[in-house]
């Protein structure tokens, strides 16, 4: 992919500023046909997931840095696949991905970002969040049982605990920022229509039953209730440290160009350089190749 394209399609779905946002007027079949066409689709991710593994060299070389993706999305809208095929090219040494499930006793006896703030990426380190903290402004506030369970004290359960909130996670994300940590949150949009074929098509398909849970045809039944949570989640926390991609997600090529582009253009932002090696260190080489030769077999 060119720097044009990472551009144009980086301009339709990068949120630094939020206010305003309303999640209706983001198409999620929206594929920029007159910035790539599907028949591409194949070789560009591949040239993108090849260069996000030459950044991702660099970032651990350099040491200093770190990246955090957060994904956030409805079942069925490809975050696995997504995490998978993007990361598809870097060494995994350096790449660690955590998946956020239903908290569990212990962490429920802990504030809310606790358990999100012990999986962050070292320095030189990309760290992948497959649902995150989000969950607690989302799930959370469409099942308020959910937050019963977490024992606030009653005066922090009032009507701002939501606004609270995503204060505290904007916060936290901007102090992740200034400590190295480049923040990029990804939602990928799916429509209402889109995930009920795709749950279709996991029951029909025994090699897809794994995947599929009746449950989850029942949360979907809250779908309205989760697009406000997402709506005022992203309207709150979109910032130039932190900002969200609504990525449009009918399409999966589609999808996956438009997070492979967004990790590279966030990497070449920060200009990174092997480490330069210093005259000494250069002389203590040119000794150990001295020595190397030296050597009898
Ligand atoms: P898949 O696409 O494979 O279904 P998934 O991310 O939905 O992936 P699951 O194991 O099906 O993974 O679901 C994890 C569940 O944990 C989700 O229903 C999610 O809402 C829930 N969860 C995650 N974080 C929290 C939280 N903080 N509070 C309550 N529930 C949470
Ligand atoms: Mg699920």
């Amino acid at each position: 992919m060119n720097g044009k394209q990472i551009r144009k399609l980086l301009e339709r779905t990068r949120l630094v500023d939020a206010s305003g946002f309303r999640l209706r007027d983001h198409d999620p079949g929206d594929t920029a046909p007159k910035v790539v066409r599907e028949a591409e689709a194949e070789a560009l991710l591949a040239a993108g997931v090849a260069r996000l593994s030459e950044l991702q060299t660099l970032l651990y070389a350099d040491a200093r840095w770190s990246l955090l993706c957060v994904f956030q999305a409805m079942d069925a809208a490809g975050k696995d696949g997504t995490i998978k095929h993007v990361m598809s090219g870097v060494n995994p040494q350096g790449v660690q991905v955590h998946s956020f499930k239903a908290p569990s006793s212990d962490e429920l006896a802990h504030d809310f970002l606790w358990r999100v703030q012990r999986e962050l990426p070292k320095r030189g380190h990309i760290g992948i969040f497959n649902r995150s903290h989000y969950e607690e402004v989302l799930v959370t506030r469409v099942h308020p049982e959910l937050l019963e369970r977490q024992n606030l004290p009653d005066a922090l359960r009032g009507r701002h605990v939501w606004r609270d909130r995503l204060r505290d996670i904007a916060a936290w994300e901007g102090y992740l920022a200034r400590q190295g940590t480049v923040v990029l949150k990804f939602f990928l949009n799916i429509s209402r229509n889109e995930q009920k074929q795709r749950f279709l098509d996991r029951i029909d398909n025994p090699a897809k039953h794994w995947k599929f849970r009746p449950e989850d045809v029942t949360e979907r039944g809250h779908w309205d209730a989760y697009m406000e949570a997402y709506e005022a989640a992203i309207a709150a926390t979109a910032t130039p440290e932190a900002p969200w991609f609504v990525v449009p997600a009918d399409s999966k090529w589609f999808a996956r160009l438009v997070v492979v582009s967004a990790m590279i253009d966030a990497l070449e932002r920060l200009q990174l350089e092997p480490p330069r090696v210093t005259p000494q260190d250069e002389a203590r080489m040119i000794e150990a190749r001295r020595r190397l030769e030296m050597e009898k077999n």
